[in-house]
This record gives C-alpha cells, structure tokens and sequence, in this order.
C-alpha cells in the first residue's frame, strides 16, 4: 500500500510529495517539529508533544498553520491513511514560502507536513534486549536545543560518527564534563542506590515528552528521581545507563565509549520503567 503524506492541505502520495524550493525549512532550519510513538494503535502522549509545539513555535514567533484540534485530526487521519498501528508520526511547522531573506516575511503562511511509517516492534524490543553503545561527543550547538528545531546537523553528526565507533547513539558532553542528552535522546543513568537521575531540563537539554512521562512512571514503580548533572565518568560507573526518546521509549545503554556499564548487560530498573510505559502514556486512538 503507497504511503500518503499531508503537505499544506493536501494528502499526497508520499513518493512525490514536496515543498517549495524556498520554504524556509529548506533554506534556513527555520520551523520545529514533533515525533509521537505509534503503539498498537494508539498515538501516545499527543498532548504532550502538542503543548511542546506550541511552545516551540510561540519561541520562534511562527503561528500555528491550523488550530490544534484540526490539527489532531490530520494526524489521525495520516495514522489512519497510512495504516500504523505501530511506527511513528512526525509533523514539521516551518515559518513558511517566501524570497531568501534572513527577516521574517511578512503575510505568509506556516507550512504544514504530517506524515506517518510504521515500525516493527520487534526491533526495539530486540534494541532493548541487547541494549546499545553510545560514543560521547563535545556539546557543540546552539544554546536553544530546548527549542524542537529541525536545524540538527551537529546532531547528524554525532550520530554519524557514533555510527562509525560501532554505537547507536552519541552523548553530548559540555564544558564541564557533563552528558547534556543525546544526538535523538534523553540521557539517564541509575545511581548503586537505584536513584534514576537525568539533567534537569534547563536550555541545556530538550524537554523529552517520554522524560516526562518517565517520571510519572518512575513514581508508579516506587523510584526515585533525581534531575542534576552527571558527569561521564559518574555513567560509566553508574549501575545502569539508558536514553529515552519516543521513538525508542527507554533503551538500555551497555557501554560508554567501549567501557562496559556494570557487567554489560541491559540494567532490571531501565526494563521495568519500559515495561511500564505504554500503560502510564497517554493514549489516543488513531
Ligand atoms: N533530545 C533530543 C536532542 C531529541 O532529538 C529527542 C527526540 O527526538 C529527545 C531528546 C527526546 O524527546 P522525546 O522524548 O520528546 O522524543
């Protein structure tokens, strides 16, 4: 079945679905974007990335290219149209079509994309059973990462490096020697005591929607949350380490630049708080 795309009012076949060569997500990175979990046919925690969407684009001064709720509804119906009862839903606002010119246009539009694949589940949960490796990285982006902005490309290649390492994900590590987050992820650890602790979600980090609802799962299972600084040395000598993300929920991390966490293997606490998920998300049926 060809997969369809929503661009700008319209749902096109995906293949040869387009935007104009001068949208401003094109030439400049000038739009944000959102990424919601696709799982046994619910979209999960859509409250959640909407309210960050909204906040990204009130940050960058771009409007809303609809009102929310039509704007869920063409959500569901990408989901729907597309027929993903597990994958992914991404949606991409960009300030919109107009002459290259560094100052925002007046009168113009945002541009809208939707578009949904799925995903087998087999290959995160097999991704969760093995955990991944993760190279650390020198933090270099701009210091408005807690603005969901499609401009990544220092996250295109820390991940590409860490690709070449053998690893599956990059940890950015400031001036200071601490782990911010990672390339596509949230970055945790879990103390010898069993405390989980994550960076606080100042401008250093992006606000992860599955970091939050983390925490609620956390209180669910009786554990304690932490929201400080680690440095790398402290993860490499935590009891456990995983990234969170919605696309991969929380995926157990097993090294850290070649070094083994604790004896290598996927930590109890990271699967339990996976386990748990999907039952504390917030779910709407596509
Ligand atoms: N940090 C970065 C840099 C990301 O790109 C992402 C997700 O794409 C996250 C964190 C996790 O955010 P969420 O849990 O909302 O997917």
């Amino acid at each position: 079945m060809p997969r369809v795309a929503y661009v700008n009012g319209r749902y096109l076949p995906h293949a040869s679905a387009g935007v104009h060569i001068e949208d401003r997500g094109y030439q400049f990175a000038d739009g944000v974007y959102e990424v919601c979990e696709v799982a046994r046919g619910f979209i999960v925690d859509m409250r959640g990335h909407l309210d960050r969407l909204d906040r990204s684009l009130r940050e960058l001064k771009i409007g809303w290219p609809m009102s929310r709720s039509a704007l869920e509804v063409v959500i569901g119906e990408v989901v729907r149209r597309n027929r993903v009862k597990n994958g992914l839903v991404y949606l991409q606002v960009t300030r919109g079509v107009a002459g290259r010119d560094f100052l925002f246009p007046a009168g113009v539009s945002p541009s809208l994309v939707v578009t949904a694949k799925k995903v087998d589940p087999s290959v995160g949960a097999k991704r969760a059973e093995n955990g991944i490796k993760v190279i650390t990285v020198p933090e270099n982006r701009w210091d408005r990462v807690d603005i969901k902005t499609v401009g990544l490309l220092p996250n295109v290649l820390a991940k590409e490096a860490a690709r070449a390492a053998g690893a599956q994900e990059a940890w950015f590590v400031d001036r200071d020697g601490n782990v911010t987050e990672g390339g596509s992820s949230n970055a945790w650890i879990v103390t010898k005591d069993g405390v989980l602790v994550t960076r606080p979600a100042d401008r250093g980090i992006l606000r992860g929607i599955t970091r939050t609802t983390l925490f609620n799962v956390a209180g669910k299972l009786g554990l304690k949350v932490e929201e400080r600084a680690f440095t790398v040395a402290e993860a490499k000598a935590a009891r456990e380490a995983f990234i969170s993300s919605a696309t991969t929920v929380a995926t157990p991390v097993v090294a850290i630049d070649g070094e083994p966490i604790a004896n290598g293997h996927p930590g109890s606490i990271v699967l339990s708080l996976r386990n748990a998920f999907f039952d504390v998300a917030e779910k709407r049926q596509a």
